[in-house]
């Protein structure tokens, strides 16, 4: 049940008197449901008691923490029909959408109890001692991964459930051992009241510390501001704008004790498409590339935002193709009237830039909140020097760059800034004779797509998503998977301690028998 109040703890609360509501842009009106934000002393009490938290729960086995996470997706999945509605109801969404949205974050909970449950992602690590060793002794070194206390986490509008109130951030922090506090978004405010009560009744039957979680919710930026600023606080996850994720990262950078801010931000995606490809394929790419485009109303941070190909009939013939294709698809709802202001106001940045036309732009009546989709292009010499035309149009947009020639396309993508994913459609033939192209790409971007779309992030280990800056703040590290762990937690060694000591992990015996580097040599054997 909704109650519009924040979780602390385990406690709702709503002492304060700045309240809001979610809106539903298919019906275009507001949702019924009146959510207070968190206080000052409510922002600070959820602090505190994750501080309390993190005390016991670093010390939680992996066996603990894996019932926890399998407990948060159960409880989820009780919430049914009330959650599903609540998703559609605040995001103009379908229900299939936020069916398989769910599935997905059941998935993502369960991913991560399996590696904690197993145990071996601390990578412990083993140098034993040699006393007698000349000129100086060496000493008993174990290393381990070791969480690294309270994480925030601001999730996006675009992803109620994946990417927010229990989505990876918060499922990978859970797993690594840092309490979480999430700064709720304000769009969809009731799927995320609804999800932070499955985790606080899975909190409660599994016998996890009060303030293992908290959700918070606000209208505004003063609350997140506040949170990061926090010295409880050690960290951030964020899933969002390129500016709301920089005005946070430098906030994190001005505090006294700086902490890392992993924010996963926007991207243009640039898809280079090869003349022979262009040849062999150029209608069956129009129509998938018009689909990719338009998917979810564009509304993916891997949207396909740019498209590089080197001038000629075969490119000629593709924008052509695209423009017939795209015109077709039937525009759909925006998440909220907000997302289709900064949808229009960008577009227009962008078509009334010198030199750029537009090739493709729905004409008809569409209804209230409802976006035209729209393909522009414009030759490689105005896109390399127009830095608006770089520039994130979050919806259903694309625009087309036609290059003179490989060297240009090249210099356009050494230029572009960094971004989530790149894309390139070749034959096998052209993408040896584009190396150069291939490697500018893969010096820019987190993730290279081979003859297909960038749209579609699928969760496995070997997935990343992240890449240079601004797509993300820190590339060393990715969003999706079971690998996002590592942004949680911090290496840390034990010097010559008694074995009886240890933590398991680090023990001669190998209790946990998980797989180590002893000595050199990875192994799960005992010492
Ligand atoms: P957003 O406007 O940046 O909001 C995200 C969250 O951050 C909200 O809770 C927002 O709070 C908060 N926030 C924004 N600016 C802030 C600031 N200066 N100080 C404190 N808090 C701040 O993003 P969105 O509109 O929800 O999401 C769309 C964007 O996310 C697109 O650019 C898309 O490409 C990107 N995205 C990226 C990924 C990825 O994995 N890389 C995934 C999905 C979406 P308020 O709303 O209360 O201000």
């Amino acid at each position: 049940m909704i109650t519009g109040k924040n979780y602390i703890g385990n406690n709702l609360s709503s002492r304060g008197n700045k309240t809001y509501k979610t809106f539903n842009p298919l019906l275009n009106i507001e949702n019924e449901h009146i959510y207070t934000e968190a206080t000052s002393e409510e922002i600070n009490n959820a602090v505190d008691l994750a501080i309390e938290a993190f005390k016991t729960y670093r010390t939680y086995s992996g066996k603990q923490k894996a019932v926890f996470l399998n407990t948060i997706a159960d409880e989820i999945l009780d919430l049914d029909d009330e959650l599903i509605k609540t998703y559609c109801s605040e995001t103009g969404l379908p229900e299939g959408r936020a069916k398989g949205e769910r599935g997905r974050t059941i998935g993502q909970l369960r991913s991560f109890a399996e590696l904690v449950a197993e145990g071996s992602w601390v990578e412990a690590s083993i140098d034993t001692a040699i006393p007698d060793r000349e000129p100086a002794p060496k000493p008993n070194l174990r290393k381990m991964s070791i969480p690294l206390g309270p994480v925030v986490v601001f999730g996006a509008s675009n992803f109620p459930l994946a990417y927010s109130t229990a989505g990876g951030d918060t499922a990978a922090a859970l797993t690594a051992g840092c309490p979480v506090i999430v700064k709720s978004h304000p769009m969809h405010a009731g799927t995320g009241e609804l999800v932070a009560s499955a985790i606080v009744k899975a909190a409660q039957k599994t016998g996890m510390p009060k303030g293992i979680f908290s959700n918070l919710n606000s209208s505004g930026i003063e609350v997140g501001e506040q949170l990061v600023k926090h010295h409880g606080v050690k960290a951030v996850g964020f899933t969002g704008s390129i500016r709301g994720g920089r005005a946070l990262y430098d906030l994190a950078a001005q505090r006294d004790e700086p902490i890392p801010v992993f924010a996963e931000m926007g991207s243009i995606n640039p898809v280079v498409m090869l003349p022979e490809a262009l040849q062999n394929r150029n209608e069956s790419l129009a129509k998938t590339y018009a689909s990719s485009i338009t998917l979810g109303t564009g509304q993916f941070c891997t949207n396909p935002g740019l498209i590089l190909g080197i001038k000629g009939e075969e490119l000629s013939a593709f924008i052509q193709n695209l423009s017939n294709e795209i015109v077709k698809i039937e525009p759909s709802c925006m998440l909220h009237p907000n997302i289709i202001d900064a949808y229009e106001n960008n577009k227009q940045k962008a078509i009334t830039q010198q030199n750029i036309s537009v090739v493709a732009d729905y004409d008809s009546d569409v209804k209230t909140n409802y976006a035209r989709q729209t393909v522009t292009t414009v030759k490689g010499e105005i896109f390399l020097n127009n830095p608006t035309l770089h520039q994130e149009v979050f919806g259903p947009y694309s625009i087309v760059v036609q290059c003179e020639d490989a060297n240009q396309l090249e210099q356009i993508i050494t230029k572009l800034e960094g971004q989530l994913t790149g894309t390139l459609i070749a034959e096998n033939e052209e993408a040896l004779k584009y190396s150069k192209i291939v490697s500018a790409l893969q010096n820019r971007v987190g993730r290279l797509i081979y003859n297909g779309v960038p749209t579609g992030v699928e969760v496995c280990p070997s997935m990343t998503h992240g890449g240079p800056y601004p797509a993300s703040t820190d590339s060393r590290f990715t969003a999706v998977g079971i690998h996002s762990i590592k942004r949680w937690v911090r290496p840390f060694s034990f010097q010559d301690w008694p074995n009886a000591l240890l933590p398991e992990e680090l023990k001669n015996e190998n209790p946990l028998g998980i797989i180590r580097l002893v000595n050199g040599k990875q192994t799960s054997e005992k010492i």
